[in-house]
């Protein structure tokens, strides 16, 4: 039978990938609501589906940190429910701490958290009513252990797990299945459109040589470890069928087919300090042992 998917942050990426391939089923199981929050954004969508589907697609404003702009977006969607919610909507903020404004800050955690727990409040109350509903939610490796130069999005990241963990749990006497897509590098706008701090920004003028000379090294192991392992959004978008189609969904799917194997670490040294130390070797030596910041 038809399902209703209505997607967050539509406008490009992971989240615009899923809306295409759904829309364009071949058996036309899915009936999506691709929602953005500008839709004068809403071109490349429409090119990628190339107008065919009408009848599988229809794109909604809906901004992930307006509760008004949610629950209008939910009161248009004809058939009266959601079936599959998928929360994807995020933004990534890159730099030394100490440089990051507090807006800059609040804005991350408005969009990734408190956006990602705004919708599930407009959407859980029909799918606890009928004892039904899949939500899926866009993880990072960010949310999985922490990553140097990105403590606001881990910390954004983080809680969406621990959200999304602690309604599982409840969701579960509900016949309700929670998903989370964890994600490691992909191919998107993603990076373009995070705030990142660039080398020669005057914010960095005040820092302290080492911490500079550290996130120089970090931007360019970030850059290698994009071009090593970053997957396309068709990748990513296998898992999320995978994890749709599913009659039992699990509660993690890692989009590389297993879990970082850093998380494996911390997960078995509990002191937590060997993952410390490794990530930090992983980050500043191993991707040009050549230079380090010896000051
Ligand atoms: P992207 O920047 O192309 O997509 C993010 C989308 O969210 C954009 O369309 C953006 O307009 C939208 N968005 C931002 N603020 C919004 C708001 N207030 N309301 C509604 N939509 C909003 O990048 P992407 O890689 O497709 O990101 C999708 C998700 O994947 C994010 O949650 C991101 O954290 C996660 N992720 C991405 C990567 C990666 O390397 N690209 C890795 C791990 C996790």
């Amino acid at each position: 039978s038809l399902k209703v998917v209505l997607i967050t942050g539509c406008s490009s990426g992971i989240g615009l990938s899923l809306a295409v391939r759904l829309a364009s089923d071949p058996e036309k199981n899915y009936k999506v609501y691709a929602t953005m929050r500008n839709l004068e954004k809403k071109q490349r969508l429409l090119e990628s589906v190339k107008g065919l589907h009408k009848e599988t697609l229809d794109i909604l404003q809906m901004d992930v940190t307006d509760p008004l702009s949610i629950q209008r977006a939910r009161d248009r969607v004809q058939e009266g429910q959601v079936d599959i919610l998928v929360c994807n909507a995020g933004v990534g903020l890159m730099g030394p701490l100490e440089v990051q404004g507090p807006e800059e800050m609040r804005r991350v955690m408005e969009v990734n958290l408190f956006g990602t727990l705004q919708t599930l409040q407009a959407f859980l109350p029909d799918m606890k009513s009928r004892r039904e509903g899949h939500v899926l939610v866009t993880g990072s490796n960010g949310g999985l252990h922490g990553l140097p130069f990105n403590e606001v999005y881990c910390a954004s990241k983080f809680a969406v797990e621990g959200a999304c963990e602690s309604l599982a749990i409840l969701l579960q006497q509900f016949n309700i299945h929670v998903s989370l897509i964890e994600c490691g590098p992909v191919n998107t706008d993603f990076l373009i459109n995070l705030q990142k701090t660039e080398p020669g920004d005057s914010s960095l003028d005040a820092l302290d040589p080492l911490t500079l000379c550290l996130y120089q090294r970090f931007l360019m192991h970030c850059g290698m470890a994009f071009q090593n392992a970053a997957q396309d959004t068709e990748d990513i978008v296998k898992v999320f069928l995978d994890a749709i189609r599913s009659p039992e969904p699990a509660f993690r799917y890692y989009t590389n087919g297993t879990a970082p194997p850093l998380v494996k670490l911390k997960n078995t040294k509990v002191d937590g300090l060997e993952y410390i130390r490794e990530m930090g070797k992983h980050t500043f030596l191993q991707s040009n042992p050549g230079h380090l910041c010896l000051l």
